[in-house]
């Protein structure tokens, strides 16, 4: 199968889905060796979502259901951008809920989860100068991967710019 691409979860196939069985998709149907198992907020419960059900909005649609809680993302102001992030976008497993930021009045790409180390390496350190919750210095120590802080990493599809959130357990 092709592989998809989802503009605000570009490492989405390798992140939050399974290969390896097969199994039935719960919206079409179909068996598929590539299926979803994250968030997704629904009456009915739905164990499994191939990758095309997902980024076609049939399973959000069918199922009446969407990936990511609207309460859960920054406010920007075009409604279909909107709609392409909780309806069509597969959402990350965080440890209480996932939470989307935006910048430069979209929703940005979700890089993954990030230590202090990692940001380093990256070189992208400005991103604990924009945390308004969080004293910086505080993040730097726990955020090792091991404690109850964990940080995840957006990147801005236009400007590229970085933004972190953090999510204490
Ligand atoms: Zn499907
Ligand atoms: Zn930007």
């Amino acid at each position: 199968m092709k592989e998809l691409k989802f503009k605000y979860f570009p490492n989405a196939i390798k992140e939050v889905f399974t290969t390896g069985d097969t199994q039935i998709c719960d919206c079409c149907g179909e068996e598929t060796d590539i299926y979803y198992e994250g968030p997704f907020y629904s009456e009915e419960e739905i164990e499994v979502l191939c990758p095309k059900c997902i980024a076609s909005g049939r399973a959000a649609e069918e199922l009446e259901g969407q990936f990511i809680d609207d309460a859960c993302v920054d406010e920007i102001e075009d409604e279909e951008k909107l709609e392409e992030l909780i309806y069509k976008t597969p959402s990350y497993t965080a440890e209480q809920e996932a939470y989307w930021l935006a910048h430069c009045d979209d929703y940005c790409a979700f890089m993954g989860e990030v230590t202090w180390e990692e940001i380093q390496n990256m070189g992208i350190e400005y991103v604990l100068d924009e945390l308004e919750e969080y004293d910086p210095e505080e993040v730097k120590e726990a955020l090792d991967g091991e404690s109850d802080m964990a940080g995840y990493l957006f990147k801005c599809l236009h400007c590229d710019k970085y933004r972190l959130h953090i999510e204490i357990e």
